[in-house]
């Protein structure tokens, strides 16, 4: 094959964009096409499922739901990353710390998750069960 046979090809054409979406409540325009503005986010399933999850949490200081989406989330992070700190916890899924730790707890007297104190460090340590 020589040189002068090698065509190059021009980029793939960007596919056409569809008519911008709007909000479902204020009928502004969103960005990529979401169904809600940023105002109206919490509207969508899994925003407004956590959003139950910590009003619940908030609302009841005791109870807390571990059939939940936030406590799903907990066992999804412990179980793909390891056993990790109730902090890296609440960073990683952006919980404030008394929801992380409530959340732990709770599984803990569930059974589905142990904790132990990690030595010399004001930290405590979550894994599997
Ligand atoms: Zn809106």
């Amino acid at each position: 094959m020589s040189i002068a046979s090698i065509r190059i090809l021009p980029p793939a054409p960007t596919p056409a964009r569809k008519g911008a979406s709007k909000c479902g409540v204020c009928n502004r325009a969103t960005a990529r096409r979401k169904p809600f503005c940023k105002d109206h986010i919490l509207r969508l399933p899994y925003p407004a499922s956590v959003r139950r999850d910590l009003d619940s949490a908030q609302a009841d200081q005791h109870r807390v739901n571990t059939g939940g989406v936030l406590a799903a989330d907990i066992l999804t992070v412990v179980r793909h990353q390891g056993p990790c700190t109730v902090g890296r916890l609440r960073r990683l899924l952006h919980l404030p710390h008394t929801v992380a730790a409530k959340y732990v707890r709770a599984l803990v007297l569930e059974g589905t998750l142990r904790t132990r104190r990690v030595r010399g460090e004001h930290s405590t340590m979550v894994s599997m069960a």
